[in-house]
């Protein structure tokens, strides 16, 4: 499934962020695919990230894309970029104050779920909705955005329902709650299995893992 960066650029249109997702990769693997020009890479576990993200060039985006807790967010708060798995309030006041401690604002997407499969992570659009309404008090956290995973499947049109009711949901709060402000920008849908379907969905943010850097060996890191 790995494909060389340059064909996966090549179908990546204008405005599309690439995330570059290392987990279980080593820093060596990411200084050759940062030496290409990639800055963003997304990493699932917050032990992994505090042990590489010192290791590598200061001028990497880092991207917390896994379940977080909320014992762990002091831990990336100085750093992190975009943390896009914000799943409960508890969560997101955790994060309002470690930002804080750190004279930051810290950027965050909240994590919906679309897929069918059972997951224990992710709000559905009720709570997505509500978790909005309660971030708005809050000064050091900022909502970018929404995440999402779609069912890991191998059926096309599921996979286009599951991207296109979330991309609806999208619209309706951007309308709804960010009237006027283009700061609720970032739909971040596409994994290396069904990204095509995720941009022609509207996606404006990919998290593709193994096709840059090929299968994940567990052993490894
Ligand atoms: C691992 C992971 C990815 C990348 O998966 P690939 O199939 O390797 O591209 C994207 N998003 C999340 C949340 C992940 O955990």
């Amino acid at each position: 499934m790995k494909e060389s960066l340059e064909t996966l650029l090549a179908k990546i249109p204008m405005g599309v962020e690439l995330i570059a997702v290392s987990k279980n990769h080593s820093p060596e693997e990411i200084m050759d695919v940062y030496e290409q020009g990639i800055r963003d890479f997304g990493e699932n576990k917050v032990q992994e990230l505090i042990v590489k993200q010192p290791l590598l060039p200061p001028d990497i985006r880092w991207h917390l894309i896994g379940h977080l807790q909320t014992n762990k967010v002091k831990y990336i708060a100085p750093f992190v970029h975009l943390i896009q798995s914000v799943d409960s309030l508890k969560l997101l006041l955790e994060i309002d104050k470690q930002a804080k401690k750190n004279n930051r604002i810290i950027d965050c997407l909240l994590q919906v779920y679309i897929a069918e499969e059972e997951t224990k992570y992710g709000l559905d659009f009720t709570e997505a909705t509500q978790l909005l309404e309660q971030s708005v008090a809050l000064r050091n956290v900022k909502i970018r955005g929404l995440m999402g995973m779609a069912t890991f499947t191998d059926n096309i049109d599921q996979i286009t329902h599951e991207f296109r009711n979330l991309k609806s949901f999208f619209e309706r709060v951007r309308e709804q709650y960010f009237d006027d402000e283009p700061s609720f920008s970032i739909l971040s849908m596409g994994m290396s299995g069904d990204y095509e379907i995720a941009l022609k969905e509207g996606s404006s943010m990919i998290r593709i893992g193994t096709a840059i850097f090929g299968e994940r060996n567990y052993k490894k890191m």
